[in-house]
């Protein structure tokens, strides 16, 4: 399986890539995690990704795709892979496009996930991180049992910059510009399919691993 999972910020496709990753064995690519990787490791793939990350804005295209041609060069997306948070922009799905197919291959299908704009506001400003095991929780569906420190090392959690406000309403702006355009883009090439991210994180989980399995027998 090949697939894409598209949506605003907080719609939980990361969440839902962990998931179906682990169904069907095969690798979760997300360009927000390995973005944060560099920005902790402070290499200059990082250091010049952190000011456009803090703000809310996209990194620009040639440094995002770089990174992907990377990974997809990886012997272990063989038997497939989940693009998270990648392509953001029509420049970034052309490139995928193209280096997909001078490996002779596809994408399978692009899964649109689907929440309102309040419930995402509500998500990202309350989800909270530990700096040091990388453990997330969220204030009101999965607050740590230690109030303010993970519960798994004891550090003190932290809000990633990008989940202020004033970053969000920027993410937001910037999703409906330069990402939302890619609705119609992948609607043409006829491999889109929607999906209620609005539910609880079981069920929306369980109708796209019925829906993917619809995909997998066509
Ligand atoms: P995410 O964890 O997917 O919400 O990504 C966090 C931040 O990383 C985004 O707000 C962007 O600044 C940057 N980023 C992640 N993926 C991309 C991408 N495909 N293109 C440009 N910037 C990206």
């Amino acid at each position: 399986m090949r697939l894409v999972f598209l949506g605003a910020p907080g719609v939980g496709k990361g969440t839902q890539a962990d998931k179906a990753a682990a169904h069907y064995g095969i690798c979760k690519i997300s360009t927000g995690d390995l973005l944060r990787e560099a920005v902790r490791n402070q290499t200059p793939l990082g250091l010049e990704a952190k000011g456009h990350m803090d703000r809310g804005g996209l990194v620009p295209d040639s440094v995002v795709i770089g990174l992907v041609r990377e990974k997809l060069a990886d012997s272990s997306i063989a038997s497939g892979f989940i693009l998270d948070g990648f392509p953001r922009t029509v420049p970034q799905a052309e490139a995928l496009a193209k280096v997909l197919n001078e490996r002779g291959l596809h994408l399978d299908r692009v899964i649109n996930f689907e929440v309102s704009r309040k419930e995402i506001v509500r998500r990202l400003s309350g989800r909270r991180s530990c700096p040091k095991c990388q453990a997330t929780y969220h204030v009101d569906f999965a607050p740590s049992k230690m109030g303010n420190a993970c519960e798994r090392c004891g550090e003190a959690l932290t809000q990633r910059s990008d989940d202020q406000r004033e970053a969000i309403e920027m993410r937001l702006r910037v999703y409906e510009e330069q990402t939302a355009p890619l609705i119609s883009f992948y609607e043409k090439q006829h491999v889109l399919s929607h999906l209620n991210g609005a539910e609880t994180v079981d069920a929306v989980s369980q109708n796209l691993l019925q829906m993917l399995a619809t995909y997998q027998t066509a």
